[in-house]
């Protein structure tokens, strides 16, 4: 396999393949869980980023680390849901990228998250790049490739 191969695949930036910040569902710091809850289960998302009010990155919420925080011995405690907010649910310990980091960081990054957000060097959110992004890369890569002869570089 060529070098020139490769770097069809390895040229691509963290920014070319992200999702912008503009198109991302997110919530805020201070929200209840009951706003991230309903955010989450009307955009099908399993999990979202959480930003603070000057939009800087602060991490991640799920669905699952909501459902765990309200529950009792016998029942989901929905009633709490108002009571508690994002920030003592979230994430905090999530990766980031910046949108100039290469392909290979980011296909590193997404083996254990579905998505990683990314941000710039003062930390406000830029965006998120998903596993799907990723993936639809190497599909296309793999295809266009396949009935190519090898190469010596
Ligand atoms: P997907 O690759 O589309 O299956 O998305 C994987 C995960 O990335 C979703 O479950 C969400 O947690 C997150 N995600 C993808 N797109 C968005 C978006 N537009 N806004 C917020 N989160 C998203």
């Amino acid at each position: 396999m060529t070098s020139t191969k490769h770097s069809e695949l390895t040229d691509h930036k963290v920014g070319d393949l992200m999702i912008p910040s503009e198109k991302v569902a997110h919530v805020q710091l201070g929200n209840p869980l009951e706003h991230a809850l309903l955010v989450l289960v009307k955009s099908g998302y399993s999990a979202v980023p959480v930003l603070d009010i000057s939009y800087k990155l602060q991490g991640t919420i799920s669905k699952t680390a909501i459902l765990n925080s309200v529950l009792g011995l016998e029942r989901f405690e929905m009633e709490k849901l108002s009571d508690i907010k994002v920030d003592h649910v979230m994430n905090q310990n999530v990766p980031f990228l910046h949108r100039d980091d290469d392909f290979v960081t980011s296909v590193k990054s997404v083996v254990d998250f579905p998505f990683v957000c990314v941000a710039d060097e003062e930390g406000y959110f830029d965006g998120i790049l998903t596993r799907r992004a990723i993936l639809k890369q190497l599909n296309k890569y793999i295809h266009a490739n396949r009935n190519k002869p090898e190469m010596e570089s």
